[in-house]
């Protein structure tokens, strides 16, 4: 193998397995959390765990929410085949807006608290599931009746970039 060009590397998703309740476990019939191994450039490997560093998240946590939210991506490009440049741009836009932008401050939100969940949330963005135990940020408003929104550490790295 031509070194430098490639590294094996193994996605794994045991954090997911671990971050569940034993009252969560899946049932006898629902498919386990599987491990894929895939081939990457190094420097994809590289980038992916600066990144994970950032987020502070475990590696196998970002490449998975990443892969769910390409999906979902994909789901509604599909839906709506005659528009997918103007249906990518409005993703893009809402991951980027709802997350930091104008949306959020009209809604009061002045910051975004990290914190470890203590029970399933689905960040109010992407929709990627949050499991309990899983690094999530909470909204703070200056609206005291205000639903809480939370963000997927993906999400929320997107803050101040739109
Ligand atoms: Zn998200």
């Amino acid at each position: 193998m031509s070194r430098g060009l490639t590294l094996y590397h193994n996605v794994v998703s045991a954090y997911h397995a671990m971050a569940r309740r034993p009252a969560d476990l899946p049932d006898e019939d629902e498919p386990k959390d599987r491990v894929l191994h895939t081939r990457i450039p190094e420097s994809l490997e590289d980038a992916i765990k600066s990144k994970a560093r950032r987020l502070r998240i475990p590696v196998s946590n970002l490449v998975r929410n990443v892969l769910e939210q390409t999906f979902q991506l994909v789901e509604d490009v599909v839906g709506d085949g005659l528009e997918i440049a103007s249906t990518a741009r409005r993703v893009a836009a809402r991951v980027r807006q709802a997350a930091t932008g104008v949306g959020s401050q009209a809604a009061g939100i002045y910051g975004w608290q990290e914190l470890i969940l203590n029970r399933d949330e689905r960040c109010g963005h992407c929709g990627v599931e949050l499991d309990r135990g899983a690094r999530a940020c909470r909204s703070l408003s200056d609206r005291p009746d205000a639903a809480p929104v939370f963000l997927c550490p993906v999400c929320v790295a997107e803050v101040g970039k739109g």
